[in-house]
């Protein structure tokens, strides 16, 4: 088996729902096209970079898709003649220098998913079940996942009635909780954001919101002591992701559940919020994509740092909104999986027929990741791989 093909792709994507007012975010989508062929068509695997950090076609193109297409073929096979992902991601990080991770670990994660799908397919299995039976067992659950719907970007235009509409059509839609995002209105404003937010979704306890590492440490502190009182799901994302100190102070300041880690890409970097952050393993949250964390064998590795550490795995709830979490979530026994069912199209939601109630999405059980069970995403990855 060996990989005969790879495509990237570099697209628009919004914060809202089309591409219009995108404001310039991109992703990259891959398909890696294999000589093994099933019922007359050759396997194909397919990735994308996840949301929230640009497309990766540079990198993608002139150093990581050259590796996988360059290596020896039998290099990349495991024991049971399928192409192993941890192989080729020992390929692509050939020559790579520890530290300075600048956004190659994103172009990795692109490719090390759709390397996954490729695995998955290959064995026919749903890529959590062969990820469970691959990496010891059934961790976690096996038909069904605790999700999150997320969304709530500060609108443009009509931001009070588009967000009361988003986090309402969340509830209709099956989901309990739910985040938005602040820190780029007035503290005031968000406050009032916030309220008008969790009174449409039930109640604050459902909602999370989001900072994007927007505040300095005054400002952080500041928001911490209007939101303490709140009763808010978590409190994410709140300053520079490396500035620990920061962190630290936060976390004294403020005592209900914070969210961390989005924004770290390597296990090192996870061990120095382990030591440094504060952060509560009794009830924090860690939301390290991995996609953007070199892929799952990134992420695994992430995952041994900050459970030595005395995290459990349910502290974890992955980044992204994308399907690749949410089979991760129900192999590796993960607190849950961000969904972003509006936003971002049309990387938006899950399988067409997912189903979302009391907050618990099901998994596919298509073979491999299962992106061809959404309708866009079977048609725009269909026609990246011709
Ligand atoms: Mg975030």
């Amino acid at each position: 088996m060996r990989i005969l093909d790879i495509r990237e792709r570099s697209l628009p994507i919004s914060r809202y729902t089309g591409p219009a007012g995108a404001g310039g975010l991109t992703t990259s989508v891959v398909a890696l096209t294999t000589d093994r062929m099933k019922a007359g068509r050759p396997i194909v695997g397919y990735g994308y970079a996840s949301i929230g950090r640009y497309a990766q076609g540079g990198l993608i193109r002139e150093r990581f898709a050259p590796r996988l297409l360059q290596a020896p073929a039998e290099t990349l096979i495991g024991n049971d003649g399928i192409l192993d992902p941890f192989k080729a991601w020992q390929a692509m990080m050939t020559g790579e220098k520890p530290g300075g991770h600048g956004e190659r670990c994103v172009a990795i994660g692109a490719l090390d998913m759709a390397l996954w799908d490729i695995a998955a397919k290959a064995a026919e299995l749903p890529l959590h079940a062969y990820l469970a039976d691959r990496l010891g067992g059934r961790a976690g659950q096996t038909d069904r996942v605790r999700v999150y719907a997320s969304g709530g970007y500060h609108h443009p235009r009509n931001d009070l009635a588009w967000l009361a509409d988003e986090m309402r059509r969340f509830a209709d839609l099956g989901f309990i909780n739910a985040k938005m995002k602040i820190g780029s209105a007035s503290l005031d404003q968000d406050l009032h954001r916030i309220e008008v937010a969790a009174a449409a979704l039930g109640e604050p306890g459902r909602l999370a919101v989001d900072a994007m590492n927007a505040y300095d440490r005054p400002a952080g502190l500041a928001a911490a002591a209007t939101l303490s009182p709140l009763g808010l799901w978590w409190f994410e994302d709140i300053c520079d992701p490396l500035d620990f100190e920061t962190q630290s102070a936060l976390a004294s300041a403020y005592a209900p559940p914070i969210g961390a880690g989005e924004a770290l890409f390597s296990a090192a970097e996870a061990g120095l919020l382990a030591r440094h952050g504060d952060l509560r393993p009794d009830r924090d949250v860690l939301l390290f994509d991995p996609v953007h964390c070199y892929g799952l064998p990134g992420y695994l590795q992430i995952i041994e740092v900050m459970t030595a550490k005395g995290w459990a795995r349910q502290a974890f709830w992955p980044h992204g909104g994308h399907l690749f979490a949410l089979h991760l979530a129900a192999a590796l026994g993960l607190g849950g999986a961000e969904v972003t069912p509006i936003a971002f199209q049309p990387f938006c939601g899950l399988a067409d027929d997912s189903v979302i109630a009391d907050g618990f999405a099901t998994l596919p059980q298509a073979e491999g990741i299962g992106f061809e069970t959404n309708t866009a995403l079977k048609r725009l990855f269909a026609e990246l791989a011709g």
